[in-house]
């Protein structure tokens, strides 16, 4: 059985539009099911009423041009959703050259057109058309199951919280207010479930933060970055005093384009892991500073904690990817996956260099402001 498929021939001549039928009514690998128009407007509106698989366009039209006719459909559609073969004459290479730049799929010479060249045409541009629309409806499935997905992992992200509240809460009273009647097992077991309480605690609220940043559009302007810096130290500041951090900031950090929301989560995130994987017993030690190569800033995070080896330097990006147990290091493993995708929000870019026991610069280049 023959494969069906939908064409427009769209020609003011109608001796070449005879000719074109009657080539195609006699291709033995495809039923056609044909329009045809003799103007560029009618024929725009032609495919917008039956999105054929492929336009046969005469390029010398009464009213528009084929290129004209082209630029209509990027109007409508943002881009040329159909194969269009255009019908140009000998000496429009120049022409045609355009047309294929500008979307159309093929383009023959009126006067050569053969019933062999154009069912090779012809097929290949259905066949064009066919796979670019699969792949279109795939990556438009794709699209709402991740997009469903977002939403569903944000609800329960959400939802979990005020529960989680008052498990914690009813804990915390447990220890505040019966510690001295309650036998020592329980209170270690109610010790338990504080603590892992407020790591899931922890745990929803990184994920929030970092499902929030996939579900808003980012809104770049131009930000101080010293601004931005002052304001993490004050956030981190009982993690710097308990920690007896060494700081070393630059000074005069320039301006980068931005979102301010963004940049709070990037700086956040990369100083507190440097405060956190530390040698044990020594204090961290911290460098921040910039410098400007081409049209971003560059700034390095020094630390001369423990490292991290080469083969992890892509794993530890991505979400819930963590190199140490609770224990040793607490964490949720989500700060980096907020980092990479905050940056790359705002057109920026994140790598890590370190060697394990040797301390970690992690580079960032934004966008100068
Ligand atoms: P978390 O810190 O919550 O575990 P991150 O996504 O921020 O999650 O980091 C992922 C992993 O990368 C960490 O578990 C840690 O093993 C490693 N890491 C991150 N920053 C550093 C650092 N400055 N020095 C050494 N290891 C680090």
């Amino acid at each position: 059985m023959s494969k069906k498929s939908t064409i427009c021939i769209i020609d003011d001549n109608p001796f070449d539009r005879e000719i074109f039928r009657r080539y195609l009514l006699q291709d033995g690998e495809y039923e056609y099911h044909l329009f045809e128009e003799e103007t560029g407007e009618s024929g725009l509106e032609r495919c917008y009423e039956v999105q054929p698989d492929c336009v046969l366009l005469d390029y010398h039209l009464p009213d528009i041009n084929g290129l004209e006719f082209l630029s209509a459909l990027i109007e409508h559609y943002d881009s040329v959703p159909f194969a269009v073969v255009m019908l140009a004459g000998m000496d429009d290479d120049a022409i045609a050259m355009k047309a294929m730049k500008k979307g159309a799929q093929d383009y023959l010479v009126k006067d050569e057109i053969t019933a062999g060249s154009l069912y090779r045409s012809i097929h290949q541009a259905v066949e064009r058309t066919r796979m670019l629309r699969t792949l279109e409806r795939q990556r438009h499935n794709l699209e709402q199951k991740n997009e469903a997905l977002q939403a569903f992992a944000y609800a329960l992200a959400h939802d979990m919280r005020a529960p989680l509240r008052a498990i914690n809460g009813f804990a915390q009273i447990i220890l505040e207010d019966y510690i001295s009647v309650l036998d020592p097992n329980v209170l270690h077991y109610v010790e338990h479930i504080v603590h892992a309480g407020q790591q899931m605690d922890q745990f929803i609220q990184d994920l929030l933060q970092y499902t929030r940043i996939e579900h808003r559009a980012p809104r770049c302007r131009t930000i101080s970055l010293t601004e931005t810096i002052e304001r993490v130290l004050e956030e981190l500041d009982v993690r710097i005093q308990e920690t007896q951090a060494y700081l070393e900031i630059a000074p005069d950090f320039p301006s980068v384009y931005g979102d301010p929301t963004l940049l709070h989560q990037v700086f956040v995130n990369l100083l507190d892991n440097a405060l956190t994987y530390t040698k044990p017993e020594a204090a961290p030690h911290v460098m921040c500073s910039w410098k400007k190569v081409q049209q971003y800033v560059q700034i390095d995070v020094v630390d001369e904690g423990i490292g991290i080896a080469e083969k992890h330097y892509e794993k530890i990006f991505h979400i819930f990817q963590r190199l140490h147990g609770e224990d040793e290091y607490p964490g949720t493993g989500i700060g980096l996956a907020i980092v990479k995708k905050a940056v790359e929000m705002m057109d920026g870019e994140v790598q890590v260099q370190s060697q394990a026991g040797r301390g970690s610069t992690f580079t960032l280049k934004l966008l100068v402001g």
